[in-house]
């Protein structure tokens, strides 16, 4: 208990409540009981970076030079493989100097970036369901979210005819998410010409979060906002190292597009932090040089879990169509429960973590988001206890 002068700033309050919090609460119980969870909750990556990757952080790390702070945008070399990574999956030029910035993780930068650029009271459009920083970050700067709502029938895709004219005209940011988490949703390359023109026409700064470029399957390749034509002056695409390359914990990504928006940011940052440890950085320019092999690797450990709980799922009663990206399911509560309800109600029964949709917001409420981050065995016993405890969609 602390004094009752003491307050907590009103940025605070205006974060919705914690639907995690609930579900961590039975988590710990469930566990102090004993009971083996298995946990597909959150997107926690389950593997180790490639060895090259740990090779190149402790040859880094036994550098003497390496300890001290490291430049507050980032090593030339970090910049420089950025630019270069993106030219080779891309085929578009960025300048290392000014068009590409590295972040604490891309959480850190979406986070930011709202400090940066949203007064109190602006209003941004944010996908409903959407990755929480796209909406926790603006709220926490004050900005007004007006949620664009998903929807199964138009496949996810945001529908930029159904924003009303007077929300569009004043809205400053859009955030956008394909391959989305958590509805696994991809975008055709025509969509983002769409959204590049919509945002031209009402003056929108976008900011396109495209964490799972690389976590594709069968052939599919996803879009980056910036190969579209005139993207790179309205706009910012956020990556990160966590997911392809299993550092997650190494807090490690960054951000490319336009150098005026990216200059917002790191002037902001610099009043924040002292940019990443050098021995990180070192390591994530040997895993943005890797050879395709790799990434290859982790497509394939994915894309087999995903078409093995599919097929088990379908036993069950789910048709979930095979996503073309990123390492989650996102599958329909049976009829008649809600989101929240369908999630405690498969931990008590099972012990397994799936996500209530609607902790993406409320877009997402009738959903569960299931996790690939544990392999076929324990998908397999997760679908026994599914089976024994008679969850299944009707
Ligand atoms: C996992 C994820 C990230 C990654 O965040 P980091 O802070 O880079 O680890 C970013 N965006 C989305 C949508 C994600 O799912």
């Amino acid at each position: 208990m602390s004094v009752s002068w003491i307050n907590r700033a009103d940025r605070l309050k205006a974060l919705p409540t914690y639907v995690f919090a609930r579900l961590d609460e039975l988590k710990a119980g469930a566990r102090e009981q004993g009971v083996d969870l298995i946990d597909l909750g959150m997107g926690n990556p389950d593997g180790a970076p490639p060895q090259p990757i740990i090779d190149a952080a402790i040859a880094a790390l036994s550098k003497s030079g390496n300890h001290g702070y490291p430049p507050f945008e980032g090593t030339a070399s970090f910049r420089k493989s950025i630019t270069q990574w993106y030219q080779r999956c891309y085929g578009v030029d960025l300048n290392p100097d000014n068009e590409a910035l590295p972040l604490l993780g891309s959480k850190e930068g979406l986070t930011h970036l709202a400090l940066a650029y949203i007064n109190p009271g602006d209003l941004i459009l944010v996908p409903s369901p959407s990755y929480p920083p796209h909406f926790r970050g603006p709220l926490i700067a004050g900005g007004r979210i007006h949620p664009l709502i998903l929807k199964a029938e138009q496949d996810w895709l945001i529908d930029l005819a159904a924003i009303p004219e007077a929300v569009a005209t004043r809205a400053k940011i859009l955030y956008f998410n394909y391959p989305s988490n958590p509805t696994t949703a991809t975008a055709p390359p025509e969509f983002f010409q769409e959204i590049v023109s919509f945002a031209r026409h009402y003056e929108i700064m976008l900011v396109h979060d495209l964490c799972y470029a690389e976590l594709a399957f069968d052939g599919y390749q996803p879009t980056s906002l910036l190969e579209i034509a005139g993207a790179k002056e309205i706009g910012v695409e956020f990556h990160t190292l966590s997911k392809t390359y299993n550092m997650a914990g190494w807090r490690v990504g960054f951000v490319v597009g336009n150098a005026d928006i990216i200059q917002g940011l790191r002037t902001l940052k610099t009043n924040l932090d002292y940019g990443i440890f050098t021995v990180v950085q070192q390591a994530a320019e040997t895993a943005l040089q890797l050879p395709d092999i790799y990434v290859k690797e982790v497509q394939d450990r994915y894309r087999l879990r995903r078409d093995f709980l599919i097929k088990g799922l379908a036993e069950l009663g789910w048709n979930i169509p095979p996503s073309k990206a990123t390492m989650y399911l996102w599958i329909p509560c049976p009829p008649q429960i809600g989101s929240t309800d369908f999630a405690l109600e498969v931990l008590q029964k099972t012990g397994v973590v799936v996500t209530p949709g609607n902790a993406f917001g409320v877009g997402g409420e009738g959903y569960v988001r299931i996790s690939l981050i544990a392999d076929c065995d324990r998908l397999q016993e997760a679908l026994v206890r599914f089976q024994k405890a008679g969850i299944r969609y009707v």
